[in-house]
């Protein structure tokens, strides 16, 4: 038996980027001969072993035939004598179609090694159709490797577009789509992920609550950008550079939901939005099944950014309410997450990009001061039962006040 290493390490180690995972294929080898050598399987759906040492993935190589729909419909045939250009023929991208031997030597017969250097994201074959989740995998490679200059082959595209005329899409698991976002978060540039699914008509079918952004005016004096959808990737690229964080990142993805479902007669206004995203918010998670720490982070962000954006202007009584709001007496850190969020939104703005954004000093001044009233002292002072509550909302209140004046 031989063993080669596949896909993204040797793709990542070509474009001298971090190799997180190993994958392996095993050519010429059995499942009796794997698990004789110690191997241990894992997998349903096609055989994988674990290394017995190294614990990393080794599959036998194998031919994938398509049987019914979706990414699990597929007939796996693996046996001593499928060889390895076999195994990579079925691969999604040519630059994913690769594989290294022992000795060092690339095996590559559909020139990924080629389309690295061209920066070209490409199919390996027409097959490329029979699995839906490829396009979202497409997309996610586009958004990570964005910054090294590669774009989506124009015929690559196309078989994107046709995966998402034929319906097959509707066929991913809820698992999948955030499987794939949620990758895509982590990289430079998430919101590459949003453009290609649009350029290929897959967002409308996967997350149609960013695609009716697209094409929704917004005031031009305050967005020159004016369309919601280009403020959405906007943002999303802003909240990237300000912040390794991936709630923050997906928060500020879909803190402006609520405009897509802006009445036409009301644009380019938008009054509502940040009380109409709410449920729209709520919804698109509990169908991606987005974990909740990110849900929470998105719905206090959607509701509250046009109030933190108007800082200068808010009342002590408002902030303190804000605040409260936030739950920062119990969950510190979410402050400055949300603050960022909003400063994202306000750069994620044509002629905007690098503006300051002094309502994130307005807000953590205010809340340093709320947080320095000390409820023992007004317990010390004789305050009992519920007038403890409301002397301490009202000492809060008044240091914000006076933090105002510093400032
Ligand atoms: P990374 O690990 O950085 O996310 P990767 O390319 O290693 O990227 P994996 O999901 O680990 O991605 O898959 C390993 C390899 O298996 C891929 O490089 C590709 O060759 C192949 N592969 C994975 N999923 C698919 C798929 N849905 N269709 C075709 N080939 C796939
Ligand atoms: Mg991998």
């Amino acid at each position: 038996m031989q063993r080669y290493l596949v896909g993204g390490a040797v793709r990542d180690q070509l474009l001298n980027i971090e190799v997180y995972d190993k994958d392996w294929v095993v050519v010429g080898s059995t499942p009796e001969e794997l698990l004789q050598n110690g191997f241990i399987a894992v997998g349903k759906d096609f055989p994988v072993f674990l290394h017995p040492d190294s614990k990393e993935e080794h599959a036998l190589a194998r031919t994938e035939r398509k049987i019914g729909s979706g990414y699990t419909g597929f007939d796996c045939y693996f046996a001593a004598d499928v060889t390895l250009e076999e195994d990579l023929l079925r691969r999604d991208l040519t630059i994913n179609a690769m594989a290294q031997a022992p000795n060092g030597e690339i095996v590559d017969p559909f020139n990924g090694q080629q389309d690295l250097k061209d920066r070209v994201l490409r199919h390996v074959s027409a097959a490329f159709t029979e699995d839906p989740l490829r396009v979202l995998r497409v997309a996610r490679f586009a958004a990570k490797l964005n910054h090294l200059g590669f774009t989506v082959a124009d015929d690559t595209l196309a078989l994107m577009r046709q995966i998402a005329r034929s319906g097959e899409l509707e066929h991913l698991t809820a698992e999948r789509v955030w499987q794939e976002w949620h990758k895509s978060l982590s990289t430079q540039d998430p919101q590459v992920f949003i453009s290609v699914l649009k350029d290929c008509d897959a967002l409308h079918i996967v997350l149609p609550e960013l695609d009716a952004l697209f094409g929704v005016p917004q005031p031009e004096k305050w967005h020159p950008e004016i369309d919601t959808g280009i403020h959405t990737l906007m943002v999303a690229k802003q909240a990237a550079l300000l912040s390794e964080s991936l709630p923050v990142r997906f928060a500020s993805q879909v803190h402006d939901l609520g405009k897509g479902i802006t009445p036409q007669s009301e644009w380019p206004s938008h009054k509502m939005h940040c009380h109409t995203g709410l449920k729209l918010i709520q919804s698109l998670c509990s169908r991606v099944k987005v974990p909740n720490e990110f849900r929470d982070l998105a719905l206090l962000v959607c509701e509250q950014h046009s109030n933190i954006h108007r800082a200068a202007e808010l009342k002590p009584e408002t902030k303190l309410k804000v605040l409260n709001k936030f739950d920062v007496w119990r969950k510190p850190e979410r402050l400055k997450d949300i603050l960022t969020c909003c400063m994202a939104d306000s750069r994620g703005r044509t002629d905007f990009e690098t503006i300051d954004y002094p309502q994130k000093d307005i807000f953590e001044l205010a809340y340093q001061a709320a947080l320095a009233v000390n409820v023992q002292d007004i317990i010390n002072d004789g305050f009992k039962g519920a007038e403890i509550k409301a002397e301490l909302e009202r000492q809060r209140v008044s240091a914000i006040a006076k933090s105002k004046l510093k400032t």
